[in-house]
């Protein structure tokens, strides 16, 4: 079996930066099982994993167009304190806040009363080394397929909590 649309794909993978730092890694803890050619990864981490075989290793570079995109100064504002609707005083660096339309926000930087809020996703702007290993590749489920995104469980017919669709 090789790794291609519509297995399931179990990685282990870490991901450093340009400067070596390990920014993401999973090897220390439980594969991470994902339904193969959905989007559910990095769509050019994906690309690059199709056609691998258990146990391969790869070794992928994306540059940040190929990642998060590049690092969008103009989703980087300003906002006053009392733009926060509650909490605010409880407000600290590196919290992630919501915006009215969904967006995810870090707060990067605290002034008295202006707090600065950034929209790019924190991997923004690096360009990212991934050296992943496949660990298992699996048929999906009926469901799995229906869904566009693996269940933790082969046996389990039921949505985790964190499967977002709920039947
Ligand atoms: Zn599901």
């Amino acid at each position: 079996m090789i790794v291609e649309k519509d297995k399931v794909v179990s990685i282990q993978y870490s991901a450093t930066d340009e400067t070596g730092a390990v920014v993401d890694s999973n090897m220390d803890v439980e594969p991470l099982e994902y339904l193969h050619g959905y989007g559910n990864i990095l769509e050019n981490l994906e690309k690059e994993l199709t056609g691998l075989e258990m146990s391969q290793e790869k070794q992928v570079l994306l540059v940040p167009e190929q990642a998060y995109g590049d690092f969008d100064p103009e989703l980087v504002f300003e906002v006053s304190r009392q733009q926060f609707p509650q909490g605010a005083e409880n407000i600290e660096l590196g919290n992630v806040v919501q915006s009215s339309d969904g967006q995810q926000l870090m707060v990067t930087d605290i002034d008295g009363d202006k707090i600065i809020l950034d929209g790019n996703h924190p991997l923004a702007g690096r360009t990212l080394h991934f050296s992943v290993i496949i660990k298992n590749i699996r048929e999906a489920t009926s469901e799995e397929l229906a869904h566009g995104h693996a269940h933790m469980h082969e046996s389990d017919d039921h949505c985790g909590p964190d499967c977002g669709c709920h039947h």
